[in-house]
């Protein structure tokens, strides 16, 4: 098959959250089956260039139909880590892609909903007819509503198109205007219930929605959280349309490239080690506390890593500091915050503790030192309101880092309580979850977890070993994809 993705990031080139990891680590799984992948992307001025191999001009001159007039755009063109990428430019005074930052501008539905555009138009121009256009989230909503009004009167009929949703919290909310600029016009046929009219605000057109509409098929990256979507406040008021959507809508759990995400191989961590080989974990730990200046003593260390938005539960995750501190455990802390409010919370945090030598807070983004954490941490704590898929606690289980997490999401699919689960036997335990939102929930179980690290350390050691038996790598999640793609390529 031939296959093309779509999407507003492909790790580690734009890596802003998982949304990277799964593009690049499904379409490289795709090409290991022998599929044909192309990615597109835009062309941001603050993308990592180090990770683009053979970066060329690959089509010049571009004219995309925007507003009444034309963008003029040049498509680059290189590999990623095996991968190839197409990079859009547009060349005009918008500069919707020069702007230091991937998302969070006040025209950020425009710079999309353009970048959809050009994305279609660049196919269509240079005669790609891929037999799957797979996009991602709200950015790439509007590919399959546009593919389906204008681009299939124009010979691309036969492409099939799956939508996957990484989270309903951003739905990508626009007004009229998007219309007259893409060039999709009849503002009384979009804003409609079934099409793309949003369902809290009458006089918004919602990029999401109108992905789910009109694609052939709609996954969320987890099947717990695809039930949360449809019958609880996750969907976030789109429960009324997936649920007349049902019959194309499902719940695939995101894979982890074990490629990149492997003790056994992974370039960042100084020593590699397996589950055959655990004490070098050891090793990594210690590394680790030599990196941050953390006292070398006889404790656990607690990490958390992620974005701080308050989707990550940051009230517990900065109760989970000073809790464990008290428990007599180390706490390292490597998160990005998307609101200035959050980061300068976490920065007094960071100079409140600046003297503890039992913790480190690193606010911002640092691919290289999240690896080293994930080997040199002996537990995780994901503590979500809520979380599609998550891949933190899935990488944890790799790297021998107990998770610790809230049942919520995919958190649900992938770790399970070592003393209450009821649907594993004992040996297929991983990790420890809570439920509430509440300080008490979450302390029962980091209590539970440094309990047995301190009291039975062989208990903590099975424990650990257990979980890095899991697989989650992509190769089941491929199979389902594959099997998606074929069912709506022979409808
Ligand atoms: P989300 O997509 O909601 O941000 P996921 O758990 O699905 O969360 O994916 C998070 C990915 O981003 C993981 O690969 C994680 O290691 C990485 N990540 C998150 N925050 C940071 C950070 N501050 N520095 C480095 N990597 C990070």
């Amino acid at each position: 098959m031939y296959i093309v993705q779509i999407a507003s990031e492909c790790a580690p080139v734009i890596k802003a959250g998982g949304l990277g990891d799964v593009v690049y680590g499904l379409s490289r799984e795709l090409g290991i089956r022998g599929h044909g992948v192309e990615i597109i992307l835009p062309k941001y001025d603050c993308m990592r260039y180090d990770h683009i191999w053979g970066l060329h001009n690959a089509y010049r001159d571009l004219e995309v139909p925007w507003d009444g007039g034309a963008i003029t755009c040049s498509v680059d063109c290189g590999w990623v880590h095996g991968q190839l990428c197409f990079f859009i430019e547009p060349h005009s005074s918008d500069n919707f892609f020069n702007r230091g930052c991937y998302y969070g501008c006040l025209d950020d539905h425009l710079r999309f909903a353009f970048f959809s555009k050009a994305a279609l138009e660049f196919l269509y121009r240079t005669n790609k007819r891929p037999d799957i256009i797979h996009c991602h989230d709200w950015q790439t909503g509007l590919v399959p509503v546009m593919l389906y009004e204008i681009y299939k009167h124009h010979g691309m009929e036969n492409q099939r198109v799956c939508y996957t949703i990484h989270n309903f919290k951003h739905q990508g909310i626009a007004g009229a205007n998007v219309l007259t600029a893409t060039g999709l016009y009849r503002e009384e046929y979009y804003y409609d219930r079934d099409r793309l009219r949003d369902d809290g605000n009458e006089t918004a057109l919602n990029f999401m929605k109108g992905g789910i509409v009109y694609s052939n098929f709609v996954n969320t990256v987890s099947p717990h959280h695809a039930w949360e979507a449809r019958f609880t406040d996750v969907g976030c008021g789109l429960g009324y349309t997936l649920h007349k959507q049902q019959h194309k809508f499902g719940g695939i759990l995101n894979g982890i490239d074990y490629n990149v995400w492997n003790p056994e191989v992974d370039p960042y961590i100084p020593y590699h080690y397996s589950k055959d080989d655990l004490e070098e974990k050891a090793k990594n730990k210690k590394a680790l506390r030599e990196r941050l200046w953390l006292n070398h003593v006889n404790k656990p260390i607690i990490c958390f890593i992620g974005r701080l938005d308050d989707q990550k539960g940051v009230h517990l995750v900065h109760h989970a500091i000073y809790y464990t501190l008290n428990r007599v455990a180390q706490f390292v802390l490597l998160g990005s915050a998307t609101e200035p409010g959050i980061n300068t919370h976490f920065s007094h945090e960071k100079q409140h503790l600046n003297d503890n030598a039992d913790c480190h807070l690193e606010i911002g983004f640092n691919e290289e030192l999240a690896h080293l954490i994930y080997a040199g941490a002996d537990m995780i704590i994901v503590p979500s309101n809520y979380e599609p898929c998550g891949l933190t606690q899935m990488i944890g289980l790799k790297y021998g880092t107990v998770p610790i997490v809230r049942g919520v999401g995919g958190l649900v699919n992938t770790v399970f309580d070592r003393d209450y689960d009821q649907n594993k036997p004992p040996e297929e335990r991983n990790g420890y979850v809570f439920y509430q939102t509440d300080y008490q929930a979450m302390e029962s179980a980091i209590d539970r977890a440094i309990d047995l690290w301190y009291k039975s350390p062989k208990e903590f050691r099975k424990l650990v070993l257990q979980g890095m038996k899991y697989d989650y790598s992509w190769k089941h999640p491929g199979d389902q994809y594959v099997g998606i793609y074929d069912h709506i390529r022979h409808k």
